[in-house]
């Protein structure tokens, strides 16, 4: 296999599980995070569908994630006095297995961290393609060349603003914002909704949940002060348990705010960089993406494989595949769903919570999407082709 030496930009899901599939194909892989060390937090995410799941379990870690899985758990959504007004059944939120997303990445991590090398607290600043390579750039480590760079670096890519060009030009803003924090225990579990806003209190593993409608905000990601201050404006006068809530705020463990947006792009490669999960096809909170950042993954490093790590080949296959199966990404407004902006609207999508057929309609639908892909079996074709 040619193109071996591989640089992958982010350690959340999509970077380490591409990891562990690369090194399996004998590269050499490094992985770039920004963040000082592996990033924490976040709610459950889930895997759907026979194509995902047997991905996990052809990377040996479906039983480990069966092992941490949460949730499947029914919520209540409240009015301000704490009465049931629905019930969001948890095999809606939860597929067909769920793991905390900190879980998840903990574990892909463990898998490869003796196979790769990770770098933390650094980040790319500049991308140079040459005949045989690319020229790296870093914020902190000595330059360094790689036959390909993969950008796994989540939907304000990093790497997709170096190779294809900036931001405003590929993620479309979808009027919300949602922020996790980490508030402690005690607060109980529930959904509230008041037009355009949302607060879940998930139970005493899974951070406070908020979703608000909002113009588009200019803050820093870094900045977790600023991130505060937005949450605690955007809540003000909010009732039920949102008083108390907003007064744990300033002690809040972990605080993560972000737009609801989504990834529009045309093509995942350019020479030889290519782009992988959110990145390439996120849509915030659409339920998607941890399941196609394994099952791209998975692709990505399997075509590269079958093409003898012809890049050109491979990026192709893996573009043709994940094309269609990504497509699920193009639709759902999560900011609406779950933070409806008018009364009317809370009380239509409560009502839907409560026809069961219209649950059942809702989650052949999303079983459609998940299994919507015909997976090759990439480790036993490359082994063939090896031993031939
Ligand atoms: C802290 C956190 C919490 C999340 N919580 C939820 C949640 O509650 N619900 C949900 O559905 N999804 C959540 N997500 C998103 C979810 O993980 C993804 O939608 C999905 O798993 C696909 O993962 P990804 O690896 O493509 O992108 P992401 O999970 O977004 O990961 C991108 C990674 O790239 C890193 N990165 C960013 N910029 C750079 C840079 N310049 N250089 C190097 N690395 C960089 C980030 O720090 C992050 O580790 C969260 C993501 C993060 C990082």
């Amino acid at each position: 296999m040619k193109n071996t030496t591989v640089l992958i930009s982010g350690a959340s899901i999509a970077g380490p599980a591409l990891a562990y599939w690369l090194t399996r194909y004998g590269c050499a892989v490094t992985v770039v995070e920004r963040a000082p060390s592996l990033r924490p937090g976040g709610q459950a995410v889930d895997f759907k569908g026979e194509a995902q799941l047997s991905v996990l379990r052809r990377m040996g870690i479906l039983e480990e994630v069966r092992r941490h899985q949460t949730g499947g758990t029914d919520q209540d959504i409240v009015d301000a006095e704490g009465r049931r007004l629905a019930v969001l059944p948890g095999e809606f939120t939860g597929g067909d297995v769920e793991i905390l997303r900190g879980d998840l990445s903990a574990l892909l991590y463990e898998r490869t961290a003796g196979r790769c090398e990770y770098v933390f607290g650094d980040s790319i600043t500049s991308l140079t393609e040459t005949a045989d390579g690319v020229h790296v750039t870093f914020e902190r480590g000595a330059p360094r060349t790689f036959d390909l760079v993969v950008g796994a670096d989540g939907i304000h890519s990093n790497v997709r603003r170096l190779a294809f060009g900036p931001e405003s030009d590929y993620v479309r803003f979808l009027g919300y914002h949602y922020a996790l924090a980490d508030l402690g225990a005690g607060l109980g579990t529930g959904m509230y909704n008041e037009p355009g806003r949302m607060v879940s209190l998930g139970g005493p593993s899974s951070p406070v949940f908020f979703v608000f409608a909002s113009p588009p905000i200019d803050y820093d990601r870094y900045d977790v002060e600023a991130q505060r201050r937005i949450l605690a404006d955007a809540y003000r006068g909010a009732g039920w348990r949102v008083p108390e809530i907003l007064t744990r705020l300033p002690h809040a463990r972990e605080l993560y705010l972000d737009s609801i947006s989504r990834v529009h792009i045309d093509r995942y490669a350019s020479g030889r960089v290519v782009l992988l999960g959110d990145a390439a096809y996120g849509n915030t909170l659409g339920g998607f993406g941890t399941g196609l950042a394994v099952v791209g993954a998975y692709v990505l490093a399997g075509e590269l494989a079958l093409a003898g790590g012809d890049h050109r080949a491979g990026f192709r296959g893996y573009e043709e595949l994940l094309r269609g199966y990504a497509k699920v990404t193009g639709k759902g407004d999560a900011g609406g769903f779950l933070a409806p902006a008018t009364r009317g609207r809370i009380r239509m999508r409560n009502w839907m919570f409560q026809r069961r057929f219209l649950l059942t309609l809702m989650l052949k639908l999303t079983d459609r999407f998940a299994t919507d892909i015909e997976l090759k079996d990439y480790p036993s074709l490359v082994a063939a082709s090896a031993a031939r």
